[in-house]
């Protein structure tokens, strides 16, 4: 069982504490302590028993805290934090201004397995999940930073339906009003598309909000840029969005990274539009950010316009993404490029 008392909501901390003490009326104590006021220390937080919080630390219970190694900030306002968890491991996540609106872009695991061909963290490879408490202090470094976080994004490193357990009870922690109390459709969690996990989302009786990254129309261009799309086809995947667009209410944000000669001709995108067409959604183009030793180059000019011409003439809502944060290495695809070998 996890001994990282961050990481537990407040329904499973209440359970826990009931077990200890038999009070769990002490674990709003705690959570708040933790998720609110941001302590990490057992002993601080002084409206619970000392006898319990004995208990608990002899038992090996925790509050995780990160360390932050490095910030970079951008002209155009974007922060970039290097953080480096307890046993050394290390992510990033990203704190984006728009115009007074702060939104989080954090990590739900160190590295990534996904291997999507225009990415720098897939260069890293795998390291580890992050717990909970690793994902929601991300939020709470930002807080530090800016005064108020009006959106959380799961869209930095690694892929969050890959670590879901963790991920979606991060999102209930920041969404509980006893701790940072970020409202459901503020919180978005990202997928590169595991078909499994997107229907037990659908069944989450939550209302916070989900994004697809697509970034082909046809299922060939897809299988080059995105492995995944071996196991997890486009066909079954636009088949299993269409369900929980149908099955919630909600709609959906479709990602495409735009990549020159690869996936942004004008016939990727009348596909595209095909199949996103079914869907209550809207879709997000992002031009290729170069990283790394990645090879591949953004569109030619007019391109993109061009796209997303094509998309809005069959009723999509999109919109074309400025490159935030691109001068130190914060944009989309961009996480990690640094410290790749
Ligand atoms: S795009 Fe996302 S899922 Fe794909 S390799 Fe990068 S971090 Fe992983």
């Amino acid at each position: 069982m996890e001994k990282d008392l961050k990481s537990y909501t407040l329904p499973a901390l209440q359970e826990l504490i009931a077990e200890k003490s038999g009070k769990k009326f002490h674990a709003g104590y705690i959570f708040s302590f933790i998720h609110e006021k941001q302590h990490s220390r057992l002993e601080e937080i002084t409206p619970v028993p000392e006898k319990l919080r004995n208990i608990l630390s002899d038992e090996g219970f925790f509050i995780s805290s990160l360390e932050i190694l490095e910030r970079q900030k951008d002209a155009d306002s974007t922060e970039k934090f290097l953080f480096s968890a307890q046993d050394g491991s290390k992510f990033e996540s990203v704190l984006l201004d728009d115009n007074g609106r702060k939104t989080v872009c954090i990590s739900s695991q160190a590295g990534c397995r996904m291997g999507c061909g225009f990415c720098a963290t897939a260069g890293i490879g795998f390291i580890r999940n992050l717990s909970s408490g690793e994902i929601a202090e991300q939020v709470y470094a930002a807080k530090r930073s800016a005064e108020k976080i009006s959106n959380v994004v799961f869209m930095g490193m690694g892929e969050p339906f890959d670590n879901y357990e963790n991920a979606v009870n991060a999102a209930i922690i920041l969404n509980d009003s006893k701790g940072l109390g970020l409202g459901a459709r503020h919180i978005t969690l990202s997928t590169c598309g595991l078909i499994d996990r997107i229907e037990d989302f659908t069944q989450l009786d939550k209302q916070f909000r989900l994004a697809v990254s697509i970034h082909a129309g046809y299922e060939e261009t897809r299988n080059k840029l995105m492995p995944i799309n071996k196991s997890n086809p486009l066909a079954k995947l636009f088949a299993a969005v269409e369900n929980y667009c149908r099955k919630t209410g909600r709609r959906v944000t479709l990602e495409y990274c735009l990549i020159d000669g690869i996936n942004d001709s004008r016939e990727e995108a009348v596909k595209f539009a095909q199949s996103a067409q079914r869907l209550k959604c809207n879709v997000n183009l992002i031009e290729f950010n170069p990283a790394g030793s990645l090879r591949f180059s953004a569109p030619k000019k007019g391109k993109t316009n061009a796209f997303a011409d094509i998309l809005r003439e069959n009723g999509i809502e999109t919109h074309i993404r400025y490159r935030r944060g691109r001068n130190i290495k914060a944009a989309c695809g961009q996480l990690g490029a640094e410290w790749e070998k």
